[in-house]
């Protein structure tokens, strides 16, 4: 089948609400994939971060291949055997009490705004219905009716209301904006550490914690949305460690699934997840056999192969190559470990086109908005490979600078 073919039928079978790249990915192993006619692609893109094992990784693969012929879903009606394990490692790596298995990020986003609401009633005090949650302009927690709620960015919520109230949205890298908007309703403050989706936009060194520390005076939960910007992407287990903080509760997915099945989790205090009684909460999918498995197998991968110290190392490499390109069409180059963008000058080239141009060259990345385009490899990269893609880009930038 031609790869036109292909990509005719998903246009016409599939709702519009996505454009891809033009290529047909049909094979992938480490950090390259190949598309049907054979072409071979670094991966940048890694499914927007979820992909930190790369394609197919080995110990990924054999234990699906075991756990498929053993037990996949019980749902949580009954116990099952590694759910306990998971959540348990997950906790010790990250040094939180407990959690709630889920599947997609959105959801684990969505369980985190329940148990901070009821937490505000229940605990803090909070007069019913009153709870507010502080959120950042450029916000991205995901699609959801109640997330979009709260998105800033009009395609994402216009036309998709009656929308959820209970939501204030402030500027992001601003701590005294967040001390400003707290008042005795506020029940929390949720937080992406690096606003991914936004454009990979870092916010000022110190910012974290001065918001954790605004948040414990104010008796307001801190919660950091770490699905994209965790798992050692940006050079640490958690991109909160920057700045050694450890809010309430945190989010992680993406990556957590080993880029096999979606698996996210909300992990947190005592005193939050004991605002949940059986029955407030359940999910059929979330924290079934097959995704613990893959889900405590994606844990011990991060650790034993040394993601967040790869990452750092790779990331620093990449960023100093990159900023030797000397070029008008680059505007600017930022982010943290391997979640790095390259923000494009519109009056040159969109975004777009320099990933169009990327894939000619054998390089997959996506833009994000019109002007940034987002380098983030598997965390399994090499130095060598590394050097390919600088490479890569460093062509692709001054082919574009002729046209
Ligand atoms: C991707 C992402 C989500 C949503 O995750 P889904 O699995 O797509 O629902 C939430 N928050 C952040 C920061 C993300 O990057």
């Amino acid at each position: 089948m031609s790869m036109n073919e292909t990509i005719n039928r998903e246009k016409h079978y599939g709702a519009n609400y996505y454009k891809p790249l033009p290529v047909v990915i049909s094979k992938g192993k480490g950090i390259h994939v190949w598309d049907e006619d054979g072409k071979q692609y670094i991966d940048c893109m890694s499914a927007y971060s979820a992909l930190s094992h790369g394609h197919c990784h080995p110990k990924l693969v054999t234990k699906i291949q075991q756990q498929v012929e053993q037990l996949t879903l019980t749902s949580r009606a009954f116990y099952s055997p590694t759910l306990g394990k998971f959540l348990q490692r997950a906790c010790e790596l990250t040094n939180y009490f407990g959690g709630c298995p889920l599947n997609s990020g959105a959801e684990a986003v969505e369980v985190a705004i329940k148990a901070v609401r009821k937490w505000a009633y229940t605990v803090k005090g909070i007069p019913d219905n009153q709870a507010e949650i502080i959120v950042c302009k450029n916000n991205f927690h995901g699609r959801t009716t109640t997330i979009i709620s709260f998105s800033s960015e009009p395609q994402y919520y216009q036309h998709f209301g009656p929308l959820t109230p209970g939501f204030k949205v402030i500027p992001y890298g601003d701590a005294k904006a967040l001390e400003q908007a707290i008042n005795k309703n506020t029940a929390a403050f949720l937080v992406e550490p690096i606003q991914g989706e936004a454009g990979i936009i870092v916010p000022p060194e110190g910012y974290l914690a001065e918001c954790e520390k605004i948040c414990r005076n104010n008796n307001v939960l801190m919660i950091c949305d770490e699905i994209q910007t965790g798992l050692g992407r940006t050079g640490k287990l958690l991109a909160c460690q920057h700045e050694n903080i450890q809010p309430d509760g945190i989010l992680l997915g993406k990556a957590l699934g080993g880029g096999m099945l979606p698996v996210s989790l909300f992990l947190a205090n005592k005193n939050i997840l004991d605002v949940f009684k059986p029955g407030d909460h359940g999910s059929t999918f979330g924290g079934n056999e097959l995704a613990a498995n893959i889900g405590l197998t994606a844990l011990n991968i991060i650790v034993e192969e040394k993601f967040s110290e790869n990452a750092a190392a790779m990331g620093d490499r990449l960023m100093h190559q990159l900023k030797q390109i000397k070029s008008p069409i680059i505007t600017d180059i930022r982010g943290k470990g391997l979640l790095i963008g390259i923000e494009i000058d519109p009056a040159y080239h969109a975004a777009r086109d320099v990933c169009l141009a990327l894939l000619e060259n054998g390089l997959l990345s996506k833009e994000t908005h019109d002007t940034v385009v987002r380098l983030a490899p598997p965390l399994i990269i090499t130095a060598d490979q590394i050097d390919s893609i600088a490479d890569i880009v460093k062509r692709t930038i001054e082919q574009l600078a002729l046209k």
